[in-house]
Formats: structure tokens, C-alpha cells, sequence
């Protein structure tokens, strides 16, 4: 077994950061979870199912937020990266980047498409079809062919690692456009440096051309114009999908929409693995949607999405969630009358620990002795510990999960 999370506490965080009045706003974008651990190491495929119920991470902190009792749920949303089309102002906004950055001039003239290699043609005649890949690295060093571009464009995508130069623009980012002071180098490395993922090597058909990574886990993707750092995206590549964890940006560029560009930029990345035949890849994962704010439903733009069941998990098409979540609080597609418009009149009982034979199946740190850990079956465990947290914690995950994990209570 190679897999092994460190459990901590489930206390759920009163203050909502996204109804709140702002200055009450909780930094902390693990508001409302039920279920929270530390993730020591986490192999991408069991991260993969842990997102797919729900669970993000900041840091190594993993969290699983309880739809039922916040006033703003948060719903799993992907988006099907093989057959997302840009909407027109979406498209509109890759046409201003790019010319801007091969003629200097953010004017809307049609002609990125026509001298990028790799465009697909399209079926109409003359016109050649949009194609996203071609629209995202029109402008890009390595992939155009225009001699004297008025600004060097490129991204490169490395394995998270904390240099000062990210750092900067993150203190500049949360200063300009969150109005937040408290940074520290300490804190930004816990939030957006340090992951619990180990990546295995993807498996494409053949070699990936080299903008593609080569392994699971998670990455920084920097953009720089004229080697200048303006943006950068936090992701992790996972199995199935792109997830974007967080994007940051300078402030002197926030006319051309960059959180929009990069969401598209993800988009074609998770299809370009796919095309390069890491046959699973197919979705970019942008995180929670919440439609009961109006800032983060910008989410549910890119189609076709689809939203995760909070009881079930299976996914639904956007488009046939939006009439339920209009007029529910809480909203459930699987079991549409289990959706609540209001507050919750009865409290669900708490989860509790599974059955003795199961318990003899979950993992738990004993002790560790030379560093290595030496487990005990959950059923055998004798110290003392939070039998609620630790329940929350395995509901969370579900049991077939659960049982691939390794817990240290501590
Ligand atoms: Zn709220």
C-alpha cells in the first residue's frame, strides 16, 4: 500500500466567504466542510475519486463541504473538455489576447487562425473552422511562426515549487484584488506550494509533445510576457482531469480576462493529453460552483458542465440542474424531492463507524518506527480518538475509498 492520509480534525467553520459582508469574509475557502483531513501523500487515482465525491484540497488540507447545512453549496462542476466550444465573447477574448500580443494592438481583427500549424479545417468552405487549440497557442513562443511578434508570449508548466518570484505576485494579486494584506511567504507555500499528490507517469500512446506534462500531480503553469511573470495557474493533473486549483494574475493586465483565458487554456490542455492518448483525460474541474452567488456562477459559462449529485454523485447536465437550484437551497438531481428550499427542519443524524467487519479493513497508524508506518486494522486500534470526526472523515470518502487509505489520528 503506498497510500497513506493523515486524518485531523472535521470541525466545520462557521463564517461563509461567499454571503458574508466583505470584511467578515473568512480567508479560509474551507468554509461549511463536514469532513477535513490532512493528506500526508495521495496517489492521483484515489484524489481523482475523492473529487469526484466532492473533496477539495488547499495545501495537504482535504475537505469535503456539507451541502445540506451551508447557505451557499458548493456543487462539484466539470466541464467535458473534448467537446467544449468557446462561447462568441469567449472567443472574442482570445482574439483581443492574441492580437495584442502579435500586433500590439488589442483590436478585434479576425486572423489568428490562419497561420497557426496544427489548425483543424473546418467543414465549412473558405472559412476555416475555429479550432481552440490553434486559438490558444496562436500566440504563444514555439508554436507561431510569426517572425517579429510585438510581445514574447509563453506559459510553461513545472511542478509546484515556491520561488520569490511567485510569491510577489501573489502578495500583489491578493493586495490589488482581495484587499488582503496578511500575506506571508509561510502561508502561500501552505495554501498553493505544498501538495499531498505523487504522480505516476501518464500513459500516452506516444511520446507528448513537450508543452505536455509527463506525470501526474501538481503543477504551476506560469505566463510570462516578455519574460515578465503576469499570471500563474496552480493545477493538478489527475487521472481523468485537469482540476484548477487557483489562478492569480497582475493586476496591470486585468483588461484582457485572464481567469477566463486560463479556464480555456486548461480546457485544451485536457484535450491535448487526450489527443495524445492518455485516453482518460476528458474534463477540466474548476472547482465548486455556487449559484447562490452571483461572483462564482461564471463556472457554469463554459459548456457543456455538468454537476455532481451532493447524494449520489453522478453527473448532471448544467443546463437541467439550473430550474432546481433556482428555487432550492439545496438542491439534489438524483432525488429531486430531497432538495429544501429553506433551513433544514431536522437534523440528519450523524454518520457513525462502519460495521465491525469493516473496520477490520481500515487502516490505521499504529506507531511509526524508523520511518516506517506500522498499521493497525481500525477494529484493533485501542488509543483514544474522535469516533464522530473519524466517522465523518470515512463517509466522506465512502467505504470501497476509505479502505485504500491509510489514517493517522492525531
Ligand atoms: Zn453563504
Amino acid at each position: 500500500m503506498t497510500v497513506s492520509v493523515g486524518y485531523a480534525s472535521g470541525a466545520s467553520a462557521s463564517s461563509c466567504g461567499y454571503c458574508s459582508p466583505p470584511g467578515e469574509r473568512s480567508s479560509s475557502p474551507s468554509s461549511h466542510h463536514s469532513a477535513g483531513l490532512d493528506a500526508m501523500q495521495l496517489s492521483c487515482p484515489v484524489y481523482q475519486a475523492m473529487i469526484d465525491r466532492g473533496w477539495r484540497r488547499s495545501g495537504t488540507w482535504c475537505y469535503k463541504p456539507d451541502l445540506k447545512k451551508s447557505c451557499c453549496p458548493q456543487y462539484t462542476i466539470k466541464l467535458d473538455a473534448l467537446t467544449f466550444e468557446p462561447s462568441k465573447s469567449h472567443r472574442k477574448l482570445l482574439r483581443r489576447w492574441n492580437n495584442h500580443i502579435r500586433h500590439g494592438k488589442p483590436g478585434d481583427v479576425m486572423d489568428v487562425d490562419s497561420s497557426v500549424s496544427g489548425g483543424k479545417q473546418g467543414k465549412s468552405k473558405g472559412l476555416p473552422k475555429f479550432s481552440l487549440t490553434s486559438a490558444i497557442h496562436a500566440s504563444e513562443s514555439g508554436f507561431h511562426d510569426i517572425e517579429r511578434p510585438a510581445h514574447t508570449f509563453e506559459t510553461i508548466l513545472e511542478p509546484s515549487a515556491f520561488t520569490d518570484e511567485k510569491y510577489a505576485l501573489y502578495e500583489k494579486y491578493q493586495q490589488e484584488i482581495h484587499h488582503d494584506t496578511g500575506n506571508t511567504p509561510r502561508g502561500f507555500k501552505r495554501f498553493l506550494v505544498s501538495s499531498p499528490l505523487r504522480g505516476d507517469p501518464i500513459p500516452y500512446s506516444s511520446p507528448p509533445s513537450a508543452h505536455l506534462p509527463k506525470t501526474y500531480g501538481s503543477y504551476h503553469q506560469m505566463y510570462r510576457v516578455d519574460g515578465k511573470l503576469i499570471a500563474m495557474a496552480v493545477l493538478d493533473i489527475l487521472p481523468k482531469c485537469v482540476s484548477s486549483v487557483y489562478f492569480m494574475y497582475d493586476k496591470d493586465w486585468e483588461a484582457y480576462s485572464l481567469g477566463k483565458l486560463s479556464a480555456m487554456r486548461e480546457a485544451c490542455l485536457a484535450r491535448e493529453m487526450h489527443e495524445a492518448g492518455a485516453k482518460d483525460m476528458a474534463f477540466l474541474y474548476m472547482g465548486f460552483y455556487i449559484y447562490s452567488c452571483q461572483k462564482m456562477r461564471y463556472k457554469g459559462e463554459y459548456a457543456p458542465s455538468y454537476l455532481a449529485d451532493p447524494e449520489t454523485y453522478d453527473w448532471y447536465p448544467l443546463a437541467q440542474c439550473k430550474n432546481l437550484l433556482e428555487k432550492n437551497r439545496y438542491a439534489c438531481f438524483a432525488h429531486r424531492d430531497h432538495s429544501v428550499e429553506g433551513d433544514f427542519d431536522r437534523e440528519d443524524p450523524p454518520p457513525e463507524l462502519p460495521s465491525e467487519d469493516d473496520q477490520a479493513d481500515i487502516q490505521i497508524v499504529g506507531e511509526i518506527v524508523n520511518g516506517v508506518l506500522l498499521t493497525v486494522p481500525l477494529k484493533n486500534y485501542t488509543a483514544p480518538y474522535s469516533q464522530q470526526e473519524l466517522a465523518e472523515c470515512i463517509d466522506g470518502l465512502g467505504l470501497e475509498l476509505a479502505k485504500q487509505v491509510v489514517f493517522a489520528i492525531y
